[in-house]
């Protein structure tokens, strides 16, 4: 029994279910998808919060640019290029079956300055907003101050009596450790002890406590929140409900606006852009796909995507008991190379906030994972990680019409050896 139903009534209630226990790949529509103009002015964040958000990460863009000096050609703002793709369609086509109609681009997070995936938003923003938080309080600067005072010896001093705590299957530790290490914070991640060897590696290189766990990510989340609680002077950046990592993700909307204006790429009524996001704990997408509904309303389709085996925001957004479920209540193992997406239970903040916005999510396999990861580089040359490749399937997978854009959510850090495995195993798939 779960929640009081039987396997047998969920699945009389929710068809897919079936196919998502013997995990075959599966797309779910959204009903309940409403009028984004009716849906926005009942929620708990606004447009008003997104801008906020942009202006901060503009106060600290003289700061981001002196302390990492690849982020100087954009001026401190930490953004990645929109690429289209225009030689993976026959590929595509061979390995999925169907022909890719309209045309198809990628926003490349994986080659986001700082951390190299979609966790350099949300995560090093909610850092800079503590960071600001933590530095106004103390008298060290007013917002109208130059940022780049943060590097300094006094603000360091001052946020080393403060350390911060999260949970993570990899890449919001590797974004959380390397900006909060840079401002003077102490950093404790909570990891599974599956986690990539070589992203663990890199955080205590670079000085942060790494605490692997020899259950799931769920527990390593617990674990640290509790652990966090304790302590005055410990800040916990919370994957699952965090509201200020949600926002920080948010302001990828108005960046793609723009670049998109700046390639000539018309999105109205009668181009719709169709956007595909890898879906972990639903954060990073969530906060995205809210983004884009606020700038472009109806003319954009969001969707989630999930690996078969770890289809948490699927389950909990087509059956709407979002976090009160988990894939593990039906059998389904959350193991999965797409380390970035392999969580049980989905955010229960971000799939209530975007029921009457996602057009639907769907699942894809390990396997299609590899084989896109495989002629991406042949056919692209792009350098992807499994996760980053989830988004890229999505024309096939929801039979969308109009402009398609995939979102790569990760792979710039990866080692060139990490990598080559990958790639061998996709080609040895194809
Ligand atoms: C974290 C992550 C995602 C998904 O973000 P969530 O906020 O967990 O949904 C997607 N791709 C990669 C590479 C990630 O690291």
């Amino acid at each position: 029994m779960i929640l009081n139903k039987t396997i047998e009534q969920w699945q009389n209630e929710f068809p897919q279910l079936g196919d998502m226990m013997e995990y075959r790949e599966t797309l779910w529509l959204n009903d309940n998808q409403a009028a984004a103009d009716s849906v926005l002015p009942e929620l708990i964040l606004s447009e008003d919060d997104i801008l906020s958000a942009e202006a901060r990460l503009k106060r600290f863009a003289p700061y981001i640019a002196h302390v990492f000096p690849e982020t100087a050609d954009s001026a401190g703002i930490i953004e990645s290029p929109l690429t289209e793709l225009t030689r993976i369609q026959e590929s595509f086509k061979e390995i999925v079956g169907k022909k890719i109609n309209g045309s198809f681009y990628l926003k490349e997070d994986n080659k986001l300055p700082i951390s190299g995936s979609v966790k350099a938003r949300g995560g090093i923003y909610e850092v800079l907003a503590f960071a600001e938080s933590l530095a106004l309080a103390a008298g060290l600067i007013t917002e109208d101050d130059d940022y780049k005072k943060f590097a300094g010896p006094d603000f360091k001093n001052h946020f080393s009596q403060y350390s911060l705590v999260c949970g993570s299957t990899g890449n919001l530790g590797l974004s959380i450790g390397i900006m909060g290490a840079e401002l003077g914070f102490k950093v404790l991640i909570h990891m599974s002890d599956d986690a990539k060897q070589w992203k663990k590696d890199m955080l205590r290189s670079k000085g942060v406590t790494v605490v692997e766990h020899s259950d799931d990510y769920s527990k390593a989340v617990e674990q640290g929140r509790a652990d966090s609680l304790k302590d005055a002077k410990s800040y916990f950046i919370d994957d699952e409900n965090s509201k200020t990592l949600f926002l920080g993700y948010a302001v990828a909307a108005i960046r793609l606006k723009a670049q998109l204006q700046e390639q000539n790429i018309a999105v109205d009524k009668n181009h719709p852009l169709n956007v595909y996001l890898p879906c972990g704990v639903g954060g990073g997408p969530g906060g995205i796909a809210f983004g884009l509904k606020v700038v472009f309303g109806d003319n954009v389709n969001c969707y989630f995507a999930e690996p078969t085996h770890s289809p948490c925001m699927t389950l909990g957004m087509m059956t709407d008991y979002h976090d009160k479920i988990s894939v593990q209540d039906f059998g389904i193992d959350n193991v999965t190379a797409a380390d970035g997406l392999a969580v049980g239970r989905a955010s229960g903040f971000v799939g209530q906030l975007l029921a009457k916005l996602i057009s639907g999510s769907y699942t894809v396999s390990d396997e299609n994972l590899f084989k896109m990861l495989a002629v991406m580089y042949d056919e692209e040359n792009i350098k992807l990680e499994p996760s980053s490749l989830a988004g890229v399937i999505g024309p096939a997978a929801t039979h969308s019409k109009g402009t398609h854009l995939a979102w790569s959510t990760g792979g710039d850090m990866v080692p060139e050896e990490v990598y080559k495995e990958y790639y061998l195993k996709g080609k040895n798939l194809i």
